[in-house]
């Protein structure tokens, strides 16, 4: 079973390489920023809580997100494991991830992380955000999503390190050569 982690901030291009990397290993795609923006379409309880959070490019609680987690694994079960795109992004979601996975004798095989300047990434969200209509894909929610990266996620590259999972790489490339080089990696897990 693979359980591989994708860290970067904002515009790194996770989703783009998550889409490749399920359907080359066939692992089911958990991103919590897509099922969190379900929830809002859907104008659930949690989607009216966590709207305007979203829309201002700061983090939805643990609690929430880690709730939407375990519920997601519940119903999409995969012997194959999962693809984690955008979760965790706390230092505490990262230990629920971890505790989660150990009580079904699993864990998480590598983080990989895509890194990209924030200028850049600005550009880049800018950009997807013409093409989305995402409310939190415009400049100014950009830098702040990045800040908030570097405030609370970014941790995390110590965090997987320590337990010696990272695996950093130039998400600058082409898509296809980010995408060989992220395979590379997953290959030789
Ligand atoms: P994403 O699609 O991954 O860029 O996520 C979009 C937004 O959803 C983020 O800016 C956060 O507001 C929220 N979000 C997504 N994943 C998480 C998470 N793991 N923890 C907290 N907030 C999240």
């Amino acid at each position: 079973m693979l359980n591989i982690v994708l860290l970067g901030p904002p515009g790194s291009g996770k989703g783009t390489q998550a889409d490749n990397i399920v359907k080359a290993f066939g692992l089911t795609h958990i991103s919590t920023g897509a099922c969190l923006r379900e929830e809002i379409a859907a104008q659930t309880e949690i989607g009216k809580k966590i709207e305007g959070i979203i829309a201002g490019g700061n983090l939805v609680s643990d609690e929430i997100v880690n709730s939407i987690i375990e519920r997601y694994e519940k119903t999409h079960s995969n012997p194959n494991g999962y693809l984690f795109d955008g979760f965790p992004r706390t230092e505490s979601q990262a230990r629920f991830l971890d505790d989660s996975l150990a009580k079904q004798n699993f864990s998480i095989s590598a983080a990989i992380d895509l890194e990209v300047d924030s200028e850049e990434l600005v550009r880049r969200i800018v950009y997807r955000g013409q093409l989305s209509g995402r409310a939190d894909d415009n400049e100014t929610t950009a830098r702040k999503r990045i800040v908030v990266y570097q405030e609370k996620t970014q941790v995390l590259e110590a965090y997987y390190q320590r337990q010696n999972k990272l695996h950093a790489i130039k998400g600058t490339n082409s898509v296809d050569e980010t995408w060989q080089l992220v395979k590379a990696i997953i290959e030789k897990l």
